[in-house]
């Protein structure tokens, strides 16, 4: 059982908050990233599972163990870095088994410990390798191997491939996956980059200013995002915000208006909100009848233009006196559009957008709390009770 739980955990360094307490449950097996800006406390609160850092105040607990004042070495965890540090001198099989033997494993257990590493992470045949005869990944792969051996309970990786490039960073992520479903450890991952923790991960621990802002599947957090923060933090690019309030017919801005019934969502009325709107969401007018539940029409003007090969990002300007040629210091709000590749639009052009009102998410300016996901509410068929629909299958 390799289950990681923090509990009311806080560090701090002098005047420095650097993880504010933190009540996290890594479940047994599963792959959570720890995700936010640098600087946020992700490293900190890795480096308090590990035991390299003790805690100010709270409980860290493994596999239902109070491990809080235990050594590193007790936890039954291994770590993997960024900065891979391999013994230069040593060829593969001397760099992996290097634990074990400061540990006195027999010979026998040793070899077996290492092949089957260098089996998970593809190494077989090159035991014998020296380190500079290597490329990048395959240290880093030597490097994950010395934590295999181990057989930890959980595996708490910091920025593993911060130093791999692009290309190979995206061939690791489909090996690290590979890996824990081969190994079925817990692994805790940190990262600074939203699409590496989208991808692999189980649930995302979305972190800022020390604080955990939301745990949850990728999807949840990029569809239901408890916050303004992990909203503007999940998805690339960023979600666009309109900052507004709530009136009886629903959200106002200075430049356009979203219908709803605040009434039947239970949104107050009067309040200061943030309207928020992903980039795909945002279409073009003149294809309202494909959208799930167009707003009103909305009138902008084209600024840049940006083509991605599959789509292309538009910057749109809002503001009451929009003129074409206009500066986007000059506009009140702004708009980022993802169109089909297809499309022939180009700059400085007045065009007509619509939100998808299933798709709008509402804030709280002030808190900056979710007050709502989606401005529809699922229709029942006329006519069918709850219990007719429940037993139609
Ligand atoms: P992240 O990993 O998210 O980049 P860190 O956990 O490394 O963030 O750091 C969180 C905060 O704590 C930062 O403000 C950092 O400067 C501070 N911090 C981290 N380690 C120390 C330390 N040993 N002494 C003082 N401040 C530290």
């Amino acid at each position: 059982m390799g289950d990681v739980k923090l509990e009311h955990v806080t560090k701090r360094y002098d005047d420095v908050t650097a993880v504010d307490d933190m009540n996290m449950t890594v479940r047994d097996g599963e792959f959570v990233c720890l995700v936010g800006p640098s600087g946020c406390g992700k490293s900190t609160t890795m480096e308090m599972v590990a035991g390299l850092t003790k805690p100010t105040e709270g409980e860290v607990y493994i596999a239902g163990t109070d491990v809080t004042n235990y050594p590193p070495k007790d936890r039954g965890v291994a770590m993997v870095f960024q900065n891979i540090a391999l013994f230069p001198h040593m060829d593969v099989y001397d760099n992996i088994s290097f634990g074990l033997r400061l540990r006195d494993y027999d010979k026998d257990e040793i070899d077996r410990r290492v092949e089957r590493a260098a089996d998970i992470v593809q190494l077989e045949g090159m035991l014998d390798r020296m380190p500079d005869e290597m490329s990048g990944g395959q240290r880093q792969r030597v490097a994950i191997a010395r934590a295999i051996v181990r057989n930890p309970e959980v595996f708490l990786m910091d920025e593993p491939l911060a130093n791999l490039d692009a290309k190979l960073r995206v061939h690791m992520r489909t090996e690290l996956q590979r890996l824990h479903k081969e190994l079925e450890t817990t692994i805790i991952y940190v990262t600074h980059d939203q699409a590496e923790a989208m991808t692999m991960s189980d649930r995302i621990a979305v972190i800022d200013s020390g604080q955990l802002q939301q745990i949850d599947p990728p999807l949840t957090c990029y569809n239901e995002p408890s916050n303004l923060f992990v909203a503007g933090f999940i998805g690339s690019p960023s979600m666009n915000f309109v900052d507004g309030t709530i009136t009886d017919e629903g959200f106002e801005s200075e430049n356009f208006a979203v219908e709803f019934d605040p009434d039947e969502f239970g949104v107050e009325v009067g309040i200061d909100a943030t309207l928020g709107i992903r980039p795909e969401d945002v279409h073009l007018a003149e294809y309202r009848e494909s959208v799930t539940d167009p707003s009103a029409t909305i009138d902008t003007i084209t600024d840049v233009l940006e083509p991605m090969g599959d789509e292309i990002f538009v910057y749109l300007l809002l503001s009451e006196d929009a003129e074409i040629g206009m500066e986007a210091e000059e506009t009140s709000d702004q708009l980022l559009m993802s169109v089909d590749p297809d499309s022939t639009i180009s700059e400085d052009e007045r065009v007509d957008v619509v939100l998808d009102r299933s798709r709008v998410h509402l804030f709280d300016t002030a808190s900056g709390e979710a007050i709502q996901h989606g401005l529809v509410k699922p229709v029942q068929a006329e006519g069918v009770t709850e219990t007719e629909a429940e037993s139609d299958d």
